[in-house]
């Protein structure tokens, strides 16, 4: 029995791959013949797509061309399905194709087709079958996103301008264009050496290091904010294991910098003892020093005591101490000195894109670390990095909030490489620099080009109609079974509220407290500028921790430019980034039904995702997940796909047809020959959310079995 299963499996992938390999196949073969044939020239995409070479007998047919279908076709060209050829930056590019006032692409769909992901994508599905995996609603998330940078800096050429980013972007560019960057290299590390005290005793080099981690640079301890897990409680401060790197770069850096060859030889001295060291953890009194170091010189000083961090396991600070205490006060503080070379040189390559000089970072905890293939765009400090590309619109745990907080310029530098890659331009390598450090003004320039009014007034309307649906929801046939209390989730969903990041300032959806700026100096160089700001997102967020402020009046946790949201959900603050307000997810242009089916079922989500943070009876829910078909690691995603499911279609806001065919080309992915193997025949069971393709297709059972 155990052979026929396993011969059937096999079998039914080898028709997987076949059927892929021919489609593929198919669609690359109009490329060949007409490249053969002198009719078309390739673009460089890494798949099949071409680009006609159009005779003059050609622009004949295109006058005639009065019917629509001809003129879809000829606007298609080489395209795949669901895509039009547009020109950008003199080039030939496939965009999304428009589909208003209703959103649901009929063109890639394969109607009589199944399952579901099938029948609403599978035109376009077999038509991109490419290196990586895509889903159709994602995969144009970068280009949106350089668009959007394009657009937002070009607004920084106007001489004079006085705004920071104005500011920062002219010197990048003068910089870059006047090959001065190790002059302004010297000139980071010279401020950033000035900000140090003179270390007289342990107390002075700890504070040091705690200047340092204010700045985003690798420490051997990190400064982050989270939040308690009491909702009654908000924002807290947080200490965690900071970055060693390699004492080689570390000598190499303070070389570059112009370091004493003592301060050199001390350093290394102290590498190799913090190395051996066996130390595990630091007293009170060693971490209050390190956290008011960060503070010196801020309204903050002398206003922290009082917000440690519980834990003091904190191993590499020990480690560091451990050393000092062998080795002395001025062997430690050269070793500092060698962390703020390091810095200098980190900052350097968040421009440059290079990472020549710079061996790998190792930080501890890699499982925050594995998301850096894609969307380079949505890398800014004290953000979140992007995650795999289906783990969208998720519940945030305090430990990923503090990944958010304190993703340092090291984190971003690895990004690097992407940037290296795709753009060897002075703008560009500027414009990217600027997106990383300057996300909180980006919010609000992202939000002016991608959110019409119209369309954030009407979230607005469809805001509190959700909110009600989902409270309804948790108190209904299909929710209430599997939580213990559901009217506590229910009040829950009530008080939560949901944000726009970038939205203005007194508007129903944007922040309340005002960001303070830093002050830039006329001499500035762009490093020293670069530094200047980090220290300004530290000092915002630390400022909203010790004024005891409110969840809500934290800036988002990713970038503007991601197409994401997210909820914290012990906390009941929602949040849309600016990025996913457009196709296919919304759009101005949009009816009711596209908009309460693709972005409405988003906020039913999110507000669905209270269910996190609530007590669940376990063993119903867990029987009733796994009917519908969802591995334990992905229930918390799938009872918030449910929720939001049914909360829309109860209140009568969509119709189960159009919400089926809407989820299902939300979350369809066409996938690389390999992936069509590995994640589209097995359940994937190990991420947090539901797969691709499965995950429509579930809801569409779901949503099938129980509305007629
Ligand atoms: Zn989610």
């Amino acid at each position: 029995m155990a052979t026929d299963v396993s011969t059937s499996v096999v079998t039914s992938l080898s028709l997987a791959t076949l059927t892929a390999v021919v489609a593929s196949v198919s669609c690359c073969r109009m490329h060949r013949h007409c490249n053969g044939e002198g009719t078309c020239v390739g673009i460089d995409d890494g798949w099949c797509s071409f680009r006609n070479v159009v005779s003059p007998l050609g622009y004949r047919l295109y006058n005639m061309s009065a019917d629509t279908a001809l003129l879809e076709t000829l606007e298609r060209g080489v395209c795949s399905w669901g895509e039009r050829q547009s020109a950008i930056d003199g080039k030939v590019t496939c965009v999304r194709q428009r589909s208003f006032p209703d959103a649901l692409n009929t063109e890639i769909m394969q109607a009589d087709a199944s399952p579901y992901h099938r029948k609403y994508c599978g035109k376009w599905m077999d038509c991109v079958r490419g290196v990586a995996m895509k889903y159709w609603s994602l995969y144009d998330t970068e280009d949106v996103a350089n668009d959007v940078t394009h657009a937002v800096y070009s607004k920084y050429h106007v001489r004079n301008g006085v705004s920071n980013v104005g500011m920062f972007h002219g010197a990048c560019v003068r910089m870059e264009l006047t090959l001065s960057a190790n002059a302004a290299s010297q000139l980071a590390y010279v401020y950033l050496t000035s900000q140090l005290l003179p270390p007289q005793n342990e107390r002075d080099v700890l504070s040091n290091v705690g200047m340092l981690s204010s700045y985003f640079c690798d420490a051997p301890a990190v400064i982050g904010v989270t939040f308690h897990t009491n909702p009654g409680q908000g924002l807290r401060l947080n200490v965690s294991e900071g970055t060693y790197r390699s004492t080689t770069e570390m000598i190499r850096t303070m070389y570059a910098n112009g370091a004493s060859r003592q301060a050199m030889r001390d350093a290394e001295t102290m590498a190799e003892s913090i190395r051996s060291s066996r130390s595990w953890t630091v007293s009170k009194d060693d971490v209050n020093a390190f956290i008011e170091g960060s503070v010196i010189g801020s309204s903050m000083e002398g206003r922290t005591t009082g917000i440690l961090p519980h834990g003091l396991e904190l191993r590499r600070l020990a480690q560091f101490i451990d050393a000092m205490r062998i080795h002395g006060v001025e062997f430690a503080h050269s070793y500092v000195l060698g962390l703020a070379a390091l810095c200098v040189e980190t900052v350097r390559s968040l421009i440059s894109g290079d990472d020549a000089v710079l061996g790998a970072a190792h930080p501890l905890n890699d499982d925050g670390l594995d998301m850096f293939n894609e969307e380079a765009h949505t890398a800014s400090l004290g953000r979140l990095p992007t995650r795999r590309d289906g783990e969208r619109v998720e519940a945030i745990t305090p430990q990923r909030m503090l990944e958010a907080s304190s993703t340092g310029l090291s984190t971003l530098r690895r990004h690097g490489r992407v940037t290296r890659a795709r753009s060897n331009r002075v703008i560009e390598r500027c414009n990217r620099a600027t997106a990383m450090l300057f996300a909180d003004e980006l919010d609000k320039d992202a939000f002016d080009i991608l959110v019409p009014r119209p369309l954030y007034d009407k979230i607005q309307t469809m805001d509190a109609q959700i909110r009600e649906a989902v409270r309804t929801s948790m108190l209904g046939r299909f929710v209430s079974p599997l939580l213990s209390n559901p009217g506590r989730a229910a009040d829950l969903v009530n008080a939560s509220r949901l944000r726009v990041a970038g939205a203005p300032r007194d508007s129903w959806g944007g922040r309340g407290a005002a960001a303070v700026a830093p002050m830039f100096d006329s001499d500035d160089g762009a490093y020293v500028m670069l530094l200047k700001q980090a220290k300004g997102v530290y000092e915002d967020r630390l400022g909203l921790v010790v004024a005891g402020a409110s969840m809500e009046q934290f800036p988002p946790l990713m970038s503007p430019l991601a197409r994401n949201g997210y909820m914290l959900y012990l906390h009941g603050v929602a949040m849309l980034l600016p990025g996913i307000l457009v196709p296919p997810f919304a759009s101005a242009r949009y009816d009711d039904d596209s908009l309460y089916s693709r972005i409405g079922y988003v906020i039913a989500h999110e507000y669905a995702h209270i269910t996190a943070g609530v007590p669940w009876n376990q063993f119903e829910a867990m029987q009733y997940l796994e009917e519908l078909g969802y591995p334990p690691s992905e229930h918390y995603e799938a009872i918030a796909d449910i929720t939001a499911v049914s909360a829309l279609l109860d209140a009568g806001l969509v119709d189960r047809d159009t919400l089926c065919a809407s989820v299902s080309q939300l979350w369809c992915a066409s996938s690389s020959l390999l992936n069509s193997i590995f994640v589209e025949k097995i359940p994937d069971g190990s991420g947090s959310h539901p797969p691709a393709n499965s995950r429509g297709d579930r809801l569409c059972a779901f949503i099938y079995k129980n509305y007629e």
